[in-house]
């Protein structure tokens, strides 16, 4: 029987059984893995509240032949308050949703995992907007799973551009002015100087960031079509919220 110590956070959950409740973690070192927290949905188990989505904290996970067992749980951050808030509710579970469609099961990303609890404080904190923020992480997310976007230079012809009006879906980079533009998306220019500045933008430093919302929503097209053709899956934790938006504004 192998035993792990690792920080993580608490992606999603399901109950299981009578008692039992499954959990999707991402942790430090192991990457994402599911475990098993027997017991936890009773209100007095010791994993009642440390087994909750969001929830960050030091987790001892046990293997025997079959999956993770859950051992021990300290909470760090129980993040419980981001519910209090529609908007950041959806957005805290997009963050979860995409590093679940995204990561294999125990591929482990340090550095990811740091930009997640980043994250993670980043909204507790009411610190930035939580669109761009998004923006950011989903651009790391994709550069982690071998989808990042070049936009110093032309994605066909490799020659160095400062600007563009088209980003290659294909290709994931811009297209200059003499190359064909297929299978892509038109974006302003004001637009790509944009993505290109969030592409190597910290995630700590996004709430410095003020994007116009016409652009806003063109970035999010085009990293929302990227995110449709790279994972087997497509996200839906914005679905509503992005529903409501526009009833909002159609009114
Ligand atoms: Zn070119």
């Amino acid at each position: 029987m192998a035993i792990f110590q690792t920080r993580a956070l608490v992606l999603k959950t399901q109950d299981y059984k009578e008692s039992d409740r499954l959990i999707w973690l991402y942790t430090e070192k192991l990457g994402k893995v599911s475990a098993i927290a027997k017991g936890a949905k009773k209100n007095r188990s010791k994993y009642f509240s440390n087994t909750l989505t969001f929830t960050y904290g030091d987790y001892i996970l046990y293997r025997g032949k079959g999956m993770y067992t859950l051992n021990e749980g300290t909470i760090i951050d129980s993040f419980q308050g981001i519910l209090s808030d529609f908007d950041t509710i959806s957005y805290a579970s997009y963050l979860c949703e995409l590093i679940d469609i995204s990561m294999a099961e125990e591929e482990s990303n340090r550095e990811l995992f740091k930009e997640l609890v980043t994250a993670f404080y980043l909204m507790k904190n009411n610190a930035c907007d939580l669109e761009t923020l998004a923006r950011v992480f989903e651009m790391n997310v994709l550069r982690a799973t071998g989808y990042g976007l070049n936009l110093h230079k032309c994605s066909i012809c490799k020659e160095p551009i400062s600007s563009a009006d088209y980003i290659s879906i294909q290709y994931l980079g811009g297209v200059c002015i003499k190359c064909p533009k297929l299978n892509g998306m038109r974006v302003s220019p004001a637009a790509y100087n944009i993505i290109k500045y969030l592409n190597n933008l910290a995630l700590e430093k996004s709430y410095r960031v003020t994007i116009p919302s016409n652009l806003k929503e063109e970035i999010e097209k085009l990293l929302g079509a990227i995110i449709a053709q790279s994972y087997i899956r497509k996200p839906k934790s914005l679905e509503t919220l992005n529903f409501i938006k526009r009833s909002e504004k159609s009114e």
